[in-house]
């Protein structure tokens, strides 16, 4: 089916990555649960494993990468798109992270810089000069806005601008979804979104996308260095995941939307009650990143962190909670809060009372019933 991708992203989101219309066909493709294909003599135009591609992955890739603004590639999890992007990377290169960003990505990047021998340059990403002071000479800028948990917001049209053709850039853009902000179109190469989060939507599955621009510029041979990466890596998102994920991204726009009505609605009455310290989210007119968001995001996100007196308080306050539950991971239609230092990797500029929140569908007045039950009773 030719698409008018000027349609609106609720549209796309429901009307990409479906069979051409046959009459009697289905309307949805289908979990494609094939490891091997009936062979071709000619093996540059058929699918010959499991490993090539999926007609399921396909489906996926053509909505989400047209959300985003590019070109997709799924992978396994999150994880697996994060590796891949490190994956062409060469020892000795020089690496730009944030200072404070999602866990399981800056492990990884310290694991193998230790490893490989690479440069690390730490920042923070709301420093737009020291961003691209650290980027000169870098052979990769990864950041990520708005950051876990602390919820920094990166000056991306900036940075964007000034990195292009420069500097290999990749925005892990998970917390805002390709809902609320398109990377891309401000000029990084690669954004990374955990589909484990927004897209699949039901905390019940794991999944990675990298997406690329289309405009020349070398990405084409990017998208084709990702693609072989994950060929040969294996890292293969499954299919019944895929055709979940497939599924979910149909109500994103629906779910997100939700979800960022409640988030504004509960930032100003946590910000309100006298045993919250401080509310990080974009959202409130007082917070560092909202004149940011409000430039360049198209709503300020689900996600949310409060800040109580310490570690013990936020634990009580976690465990006064019927509603929400603490568990980690976000971006489903469940409501879920976490005490982020209770792992031991959590960063010693997180606060040790910080209590990251996932705000989601439910009733605002049910989520914030529950949490003010608790916060009373502190
Ligand atoms: C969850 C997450 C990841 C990793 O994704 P997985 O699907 O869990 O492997 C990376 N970045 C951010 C910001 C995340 O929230």
């Amino acid at each position: 089916m030719d698409h008018d991708l000027d349609l609106h992203r609720d549209t796309l989101a429901v009307s990409l990555g479906r069979p051409t219309r046959t009459p009697g066909a289905p309307l949805n493709v289908s979990p494609v649960l094939a490891s091997t294909y009936v062979g071709a003599h000619d093996t540059t135009t058929a699918l010959g494993y499991g490993r090539d591609g999926n007609e399921t992955w396909s489906a996926l890739e053509e909505v989400l990468g047209t959300l985003e603004g590019g070109r997709c590639v799924t992978f396994a999890s999150g994880m697996a798109a994060a590796s891949a992007v490190l994956d062409l990377l060469a020892p000795g290169d020089t690496v730009v992270l944030p200072t404070s960003c999602y866990l399981g990505v800056s492990a990884l990047v310290r694991s193998r810089a230790e490893k490989f021998g690479w440069v690390l340059r730490e920042v923070d990403v709301a420093d737009t000069e020291a961003v691209l002071a650290a980027a000169d000479g870098a052979d990769l800028v990864w950041l990520e806005s708005p950051t876990n948990p602390l919820m920094e917001v990166a000056d991306l049209p900036g940075i964007g601008a000034a990195l292009r053709g420069r500097v290999r850039t990749v925005v892990d853009n998970t917390f805002a979804s390709a809902l609320l902000q398109r990377p891309l179109e401000h000029g990084f190469d690669v954004v990374l979104e955990s589909g484990t989060k927004f897209v699949g939507g039901h905390s019940d599955l794991l999944l990675g996308a990298l997406s690329v621009r289309t405009d020349g510029d070398g990405a084409d041979e990017l998208f084709a260095a990702l693609a072989a990466v994950r060929h040969d890596s294996g890292a293969v998102p499954g299919p019944m995941e895929t055709w979940l994920a497939l599924r979910g991204i149909r109500t994103m726009p629906l779910r997100v939307r939700a979800a960022v009505a409640n988030a504004g609605v509960l930032a100003e009455r946590l910000a309100a009650h006298p045993a919250v310290r401080r509310v990080r989210y974009p959202g409130l007119p007082s917070d560092e990143g909202h004149a940011r968001a409000a430039a360049t995001m198209d709503g300020f996100g689900s996600l949310l962190s409060v800040e109580l007196a310490d570690g013990p308080t936020a634990e009580r306050f976690v465990d006064g909670c019927t509603l929400w539950t603490h568990a980690t991971s976000l971006g489903s239609v469940e409501s879920t809060f976490e005490r982020r230092r209770r792992w031991s990797g959590e960063l010693d500029v997180v606060p040790e009372g910080l209590v990251r929140m996932s705000v989601g569908v439910e009733h605002a007045d049910d989520l914030w019933a529950d949490l003010e039950r608790s916060l009373d009773a502190l």
